[in-house]
C-alpha cells in the first residue's frame, strides 16, 4: 500500500497553501484535488480583494498559480476524490476513487464548502455572468446598479446590506412571510432605504441575454408573477461543508463543519488538521482559507516532529 507522510485533501486556497508550506518543509505532501479542482474560486470571475494583485486576478488563474507554486517545491498534486477514510488508527487509511488505498501519517482536510443554488437551469446558464453566491467577491461589479439577493437568513441580510452600500437598489427575495435572520440583522435590512424585501416570493426564472443577467421572474405564494429588472442575482441560501466522508470520524458541528481547537487547525483526531471553508462557516474568503492552510501546515509539521514521524 502507498505510504504518504502528509496527505492534503482539497485544492482551494487552503489546500494549495498547505501544500506550498509542507513541500517547502520537505514533507513531500500528496494533494488530491477532489471533485472541483481549484475549488469555489474557479466559479467566480475576477478577484480584486486578494492582497498582492493590484490589478485583480481571475479565480481560475489564481488557482493555477497556487498549484504551480506548490509543484515548484515538489508537492505531488493528483486528480482524484477521496471516497473513504478510516481515522480510527494511525496511519490513517484513505481510499481514492474507490480503488487506490493510501496509508497517511497525517491528514490536512481542506475540502471546502459548496454554496447552495436554487437548481434552475437559467441560474446555471448565467453563473459568473450575473449569478453569484458571494456578494463580498462580486458585489463591486454591480456598483450603482440594481441587484437581488435570495434568502432570509443572516447571510442574505448581511449580503443585502453590504450590496446596498454599493448598488442603487437591492431586492431581497424571501420565500417565507418573515426573515429567519437575527433581530439585529433584520433591523439593519428594514432600516436601509434602498433594500426592498419581497416576502413570500420564489424565483421562477433568471432572465438574461448574451451579456448576462437582465432580470428575474418571481412568483408570489398567491400565484401572481412579477418581473424585476436586475443586473446581479446573488444566492444566499446557505452553504454545505464537504464533510460527508468524515461523518462519524471527526467531530462536526450541527451544520456539518469540522470543529477545530480554537486558534489552531487541530481536529478531534490527533494528526488530522483542517483548513479553509470546511471549518469556517463565517468568513469564507480566499485569503482566510489561505491563512488557515498555512496554520494547518505548521501545526502538521510540528506534530510530525513532536511524534518523531520521519
Ligand atoms: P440559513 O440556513 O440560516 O438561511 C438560509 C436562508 O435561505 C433561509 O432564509 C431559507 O429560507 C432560505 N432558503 C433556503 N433554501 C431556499 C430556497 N430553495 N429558495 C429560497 N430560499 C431558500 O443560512 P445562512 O447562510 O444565512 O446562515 C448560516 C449560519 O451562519 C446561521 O447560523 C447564521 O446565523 C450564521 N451567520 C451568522 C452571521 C453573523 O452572525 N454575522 C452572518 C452570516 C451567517 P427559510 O427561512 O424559509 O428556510
Amino acid at each position: 500500500m502507498e505510504q504518504v507522510k502528509v496527505l492534503i485533501i482539497g485544492s482551494g486556497p487552503g489546500g494549495f497553501t498547505a501544500a506550498i508550506y509542507t513541500s517547502r518543509a520537505n514533507l513531500q505532501p500528496v494533494l488530491y484535488e477532489g471533485i472541483q479542482p481549484g475549488g469555489q474560486l474557479t466559479t467566480t470571475t475576477e478577484i480584486e480583494n486578494f492582497p498582492g494583485y493590484p490589478e485583480g486576478t481571475n479565480g481560475t488563474e489564481m488557482m493555477a498559480d497556487l498549484k504551480k507554486q506548490a509543484q515548484r517545491f515538489g508537492a505531488d498534486i493528483r486528480s482524484g476524490q477521496i471516497t473513504e477514510v478510516d481515522l480510527s488508527k494511525r496511519p490513517f487509511r484513505v481510499v481514492v476513487d474507490g480503488t487506490h488505498e493510501i496509508e497517511a501519517q497525517s491528514l490536512i482536510v481542506a475540502t471546502g464548502a459548496s454554496a447552495k443554488y436554487l437548481g434552475l437551469p437559467s441560474e446555471t446558464k448565467y453563473r459568473g455572468m450575473g449569478v453569484s453566491a458571494c456578494a463580498t467577491c462580486d458585489g463591486f461589479f454591480y456598483r450603482k446598479r440594481d441587484v437581488a439577493v435570495v434568502g432570509g437568513g443572516d447571510t442574505a441580510c448581511e449580503e443585502a446590506t453590504y450590496l446596498a452600500t454599493l448598488c442603487k437598489k437591492v431586492y431581497l427575495i424571501v420565500r417565507k412571510p418573515f426573515l429567519r435572520a437575527s433581530k439585529a440583522m433584520q433591523e439593519r435590512v428594514f432600516n436601509t432605504p434602498n433594500i426592498e424585501v419581497l416576502f413570500e416570493h420564489n424565483t421562477k426564472e433568471v432572465l438574461g441575454d448574451e451579456d448576462g443577467v437582465t432580470g428575474a421572474l418571481l412568483v408570489h405564494t398567491s400565484g401572481a408573477e412579477k418581473e424585476i429588472a436586475i443586473d446581479g442575482f446573488f444566492l444566499a441560501i446557505g452553504h454545505h461543508p464537504n464533510t460527508e466522508v468524515f461523518k462519524g470520524q471527526l467531530e462536526l458541528n450541527p451544520e456539518g463543519y469540522i470543529v477545530v481547537e480554537p486558534g489552531t487547525s487541530k481536529t478531534s483526531v490527533e494528526g488530522v488538521f483542517a483548513a479553509g471553508d470546511v471549518k469556517d462557516p463565517h468568513y469564507r474568503q480566499a485569503i482566510t482559507a489561505a491563512g488557515s492552510g498555512c496554520i494547518a501546515a505548521l501545526d502538521c509539521e510540528r506534530w510530525l516532529m513532536a511524534n518523531s514521524i520521519k
